[in-house]
C-alpha cells in the first residue's frame, strides 16, 4: 500500500513526538526526529496516566515497560481536608484495550526513557540538539533548514515542540498563545505511606492530590491559586509547599508534610493552557500534542493525549487515501476529544481556585473520566 508520507520529519522529542515516531515507523514510514535539548531530559515530577492513556501506551507498544517500571492503581479517592471520603472512583476496565483496568502512575524520566528507548529501536533517525531554522512548503515536498547545517526534504513534518511551540509561531501566526490560568502546580515525590491508590484532597483554594509511581514512591501535587505567574527560589520551595499543606488534617497528609524536607524534588510551574481551533495542519506541516491542545492537569490527561494523537494518525496513515485527507481525518478525530479535555480541566482549575462546591467537581470529573473511555 503507498503510504501517505513516505519521509516525515518530527520536531519535538517530548512524549507525543517520540509517541508518533514509534506509531509511524511501525507502518515503514522513514522517521527523523530532532529535539532541541542535547541531553533529551524532562522535569522529575511523576505523571498520572489514566486508563484510556495506559489504553494508547499499549498501542504504542511500551505497556510491559510501563508496568515493570511504573504502578498501576485501583482508582483515586476525592477527600475533604479531614480525608473523610466522599468519593471512590474505581477505574472501569478500558473498551477497546485488552484487558487494562486501573490508572497508573510514573516517573516522567522514566516513561520518557521508556519511549526514548522504543524510539531509537524503531529505527528513527533522532539528532539531538538540533532545531529547525526555517520551513519551506514548497506543496509536493516540504525543506526544513536545520540548525546543525542540514537541508533536508520531506513529505511531511510533524510539530511536536510542545505548548511553546516555535513551529506554531512560525507558521500559524494567528493561533492562540498559551494564558496562565491563575493556578501553579506544586509537585514533589514521597514514600508511599501505605497509600493503596492515588487520592486528592479538597481544600480551600486548592486540592493536595498524590498518585504511587513505584512500590515505594508516590509524587504528589499541589494545584495553589495565585493571581500572578510567579517563579520562586530554590530555597523558598519547601518551606512554601509546607506552609501550603498546613490546613490538612488528614493523617496521611500530614505524614507527608512532616517528611518532606530537602531532597524531596519539588517543583513549582505555573499552568498555562492552550488551545487551538482548527486547522491543526497547513500544507505538508501538521501540529501535535501541547503544540495545539496544552491541558491543564486537572484530567492527568495531556501527555495521554499526546500519546493517543500518535495512535491515531498512523491508524489514519494506515487506511491511506492523499496526504490531505488523512490529516483532515486525523484532526477532525482528534478535535472533539481534545476540546473536552482542555476545557474540563480548565473549569476543574477555575472551581479549585474559588473553593467552589466538590459536588460539581466530582461530577465534571467522573463525567470527564466516563467519556474519555470511548474509543479514539
Ligand atoms: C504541572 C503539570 C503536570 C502535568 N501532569 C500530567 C499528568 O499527570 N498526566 C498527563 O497525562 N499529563 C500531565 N501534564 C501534561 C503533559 O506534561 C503534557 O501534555 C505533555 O508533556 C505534552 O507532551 P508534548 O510532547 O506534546 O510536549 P512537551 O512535553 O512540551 O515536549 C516538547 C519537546 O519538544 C522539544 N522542543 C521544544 N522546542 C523545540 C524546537 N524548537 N526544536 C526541537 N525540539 C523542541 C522540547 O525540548 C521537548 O522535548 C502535566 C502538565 C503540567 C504542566
Amino acid at each position: 500500500m503507498a503510504l501517505p508520507a513516505e519521509n516525515v520529519l518530527i520536531i519535538g522529542g517530548g512524549f507525543s513526538g517520540m509517541s508518533a515516531a514509534i506509531t509511524l515507523r511501525r507502518l515503514g514510514v522513514n522517521v527523523d526526529l530532532v529535539e532541541i535539548d542535547p541531553d533529551w531530559r524532562t522535569d522529575g515530577a511523576g505523571i498520572t496516566v489514566s486508563g484510556p492513556s495506559l489504553r494508547a501506551i499499549a498501542e504504542i507498544g511500551v505497556l510491559e515497560q510501563f508496568k515493570a517500571h511504573g504502578a498501576i492503581n485501583d482508582g483515586v479517592e476525592l477527600c475533604d481536608s479531614a480525608g473523610n471520603i466522599f468519593q471512590r472512583m474505581t477505574a472501569p476496565p478500558v473498551p477497546g484495550s485488552q484487558g487494562i483496568t486501573g490508572s497508573g502512575g510514573i516517573m516522567r524520566p522514566v516513561l520518557a526513557k521508556i519511549l526514548a528507548d522504543a524510539t531509537l529501536a524503531s529505527g528513527t533517525k533522532v539528532d539531538l540538539g538540533v532545531t529547525f531554522n526555517h520551513i519551506e512548503d514548497k506543496g509536493d515536498k516540504v525543506t526544513v533548514s536545520l540548525s546543525n547545517g542540514d537541508v533536508r526534504d520531506y513529505d511531511l513534518v510533524i510539530a511536536a515542540d510542545g505548548v511553546f511551540s516555535s513551529v506554531r509561531k512560525a507558521l500559524f501566526p494567528d493561533a492562540p498563545v498559551p494564558s496562565f490560568t491563575g493556578q501553579g502546580v506544586w509537585r514533589a515525590v514521597v514514600p508511599r505511606y501505605g497509600a493503596a491508590r492515588g487520592a486528592m484532597y479538597l481544600g480551600r483554594q486548592g486540592k493536595i492530590g498524590y498518585t504511587p509511581v513505584s512500590d515505594e514512591e508516590m509524587y504528589i501535587f499541589y494545584t495553589e491559586a495565585r493571581p500572578t505567574k510567579d517563579r520562586f527560589e530554590q530555597s523558598e520551595l519547601l518551606p512554601h509547599l509546607k506552609g501550603l499543606l498546613e490546613e490538612y488534617t488528614a493523617p496521611v497528609v500530614c505524614k507527608i508534610r512532616e517528611g518532606l524536607n530537602e531532597s524531596s524534588r519539588i517543583i513549582y510551574r505555573p499552568l498555562e493552557g492552550m488551545l487551538m481551533p482548527r486547522p491543526w495542519y497547513k500544507g505538508r506541516v501538521l501540529l501535535i500534542g501541547d503544540c495545539v491542545h496544552a491541558t491543564t492537569p486537572h484530567l492527568a490527561s495531556g501527555a495521554g493525549m499526546g500519546h493517543e494523537d500518535a495512535v491515531v494518525i498512523a491508524a489514519e496513515f494506515a487506511r491511506g487515501g492523499s496526504l490531505e485527507q488523512v490529516l483532515e481525518r486525523y484532526q477532525n478525530r482528534r478535535w472533539e476529544r481534545c476540546r473536552m479535555v482542555v476545557t474540563n480541566s480548565a473549569r476543574l482549575g477555575e472551581i479549585e481556585k474559588v473553593g467552589g462546591p466538590p459536588e460539581e467537581h466530582t461530577q465534571l470529573m467522573a463525567l470527564s473520566n466516563a467519556a474519555m473511555l470511548a474509543p479514539i
